[in-house]
């Protein structure tokens, strides 16, 4: 009986071990994940800057809500705004007839309402720019397309300044060649002198060079970073992967690798994670982005949230109510977290570089709930630890370290 007794232990022990050997890559990148030592809160809006003159209206309304809310320390709440340097020039395109590309650049005086709205925010703290692209698409793409594509071809000829969201999908991924799907890869000349000039027209904007940069629509490659990298990026924003494609049917393809908080790309960018979202006008309430902030912070991370521009501009009802909801989730998280801190991206970036001990967890034990946390959210796994018994040592491990 003692004997059978032992040997289903020592199986059952061996399918345990079995199972950490099988997770255990994803076990050993959770655990070198940066752990934060408090809850973080960051909105990281794209689409910013070349575009529609309302923005700046918008910007100032952000700005005021934003400034209504301090962290512990005295900080403001951040927006990271992803900024699009340059529009197509569509006036110009249509009135010469010409079928040469043409664009108009923030820094034009045109843009003053909006820039001055930018620079305001920047300079109060509650906003910092964060590179999107020149545009936010290819142009000899569009180009291409609006032969085929009445939608582009309309788009092309706007009557006043042009919104990028109202292009096809595939062509708002700025570093494909999405006329024709499935997508072509450019070539990587033409990357680097492309990144050449966002850098520069960037710097003449902001007076310094990008640090952190999105890529629009989540779909970049190596070459991308590697220019970025040459030119002054330092981290480069995911959604905990990388897409690099666009498949037959427009969808975004990649290589489906997780990326972590602090992992490290070409040229040594680090990445950070950007994969939950606050988007009021697709029905997103205060609440969505308070679970984000719990969640994230019982695993120790930050929490960036991503909620795009279009959610502030247009139908002013909507937009109203956008800004209504941003201020509750201010409200509500202050109320909840009395250790909130308000930073900016490119603070977390620097505190995970550095690793400054006054953000980020190093002592072992210390690291093990937010450890316990992030694996117990990989569903697999964590179906194959309950079914083995795995779980016991692992609860255990969590009351030792609790
Ligand atoms: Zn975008």
């Amino acid at each position: 009986m003692q004997i059978w007794l032992g040997g289903i232990i020592i199986v059952w022990l061996f399918v345990q071990v079995m199972l950490l050997f099988v997770y255990r890559h994803m076990l050993a990148a959770y655990w070198r994940e940066p752990v934060l030592c408090c809850p973080i809160l960051v909105f990281e809006s794209d689409d910013w800057g070349a575009g529609p003159l309302e923005q700046a209206h918008a910007l100032d309304a952000l700005r005021q809500i934003l400034k209504g809310h301090r962290d512990q320390s005295g900080h403001y709440p951040v927006m990271t705004l992803g900024v699009i340097l340059s529009i197509a020039d569509t006036e110009t395109m249509r009135a010469e007839k010409e079928s040469a590309y043409s664009r108009i650049a923030l820094d034009l005086a045109r843009f003053e309402p909006v820039l001055a709205a930018l620079r305001a925010g920047i300079n109060e703290g509650v906003f910092t720019p964060q590179l999107h692209g020149m545009e936010h698409y290819w142009p000899p793409a569009v180009m291409a397309a609006a032969k085929t594509d009445a939608q582009v071809s309309v788009w092309l000829q706007t009557n006043g300044l042009a919104h990028s969201e109202e292009l096809p999908p595939r062509l708002q991924s700025r570093w494909i060649d999405a006329a024709s799907l499935p997508s072509q890869p450019l070539p990587e000349a033409e990357i680097y002198a492309a990144v050449v000039e966002e850098v520069k027209v960037y710097m003449q904007i902001f007076g310094a060079k990008p640090v952190i940069a999105v890529p629009t629509t989540f779909i970049w490659n190596n070459i991308v970073e590697r220019a970025w990298a040459a030119h002054g990026v330092s981290c480069v924003i995911t959604p905990g992967t990388r897409y690099e494609s666009r498949d037959g049917q427009g969808r975004p393809k990649g290589d489906g690798r997780l990326i972590l908080n602090g992992e490290r790309g070409q040229g040594d960018v680090m990445y950070l994670v950007r994969d939950k979202y606050f988007e009021p006008k697709l029905g997103h309430r205060a609440e969505k982005g308070l679970d984000a902030l719990s969640l994230q912070t019982a695993c120790g991370r930050p929490t960036l949230l991503e909620t795009h521009r279009f959610n502030f501009l247009g139908d002013p009802a909507q937009s109203t109510a956008a800004l209504a909801e941003l201020n509750r989730l201010l409200v509500e998280a202050r109320a909840h977290y009395s250790k909130l801190r308000f930073l900016s991206t490119q603070d977390i970036a620097e505190a995970i570089a550095n690793q400054d001990t006054s953000l980020i967890i190093t002592a072992p034990r210390a690291r093990v709930p937010a450890w316990l946390t992030r694996i117990s959210r990989v569903s697999r796994f964590w179906k194959l630890a309950r079914l083995t018994g795995l779980v016991l040592p692992l609860w255990m491990l969590g009351k030792w370290t609790a």
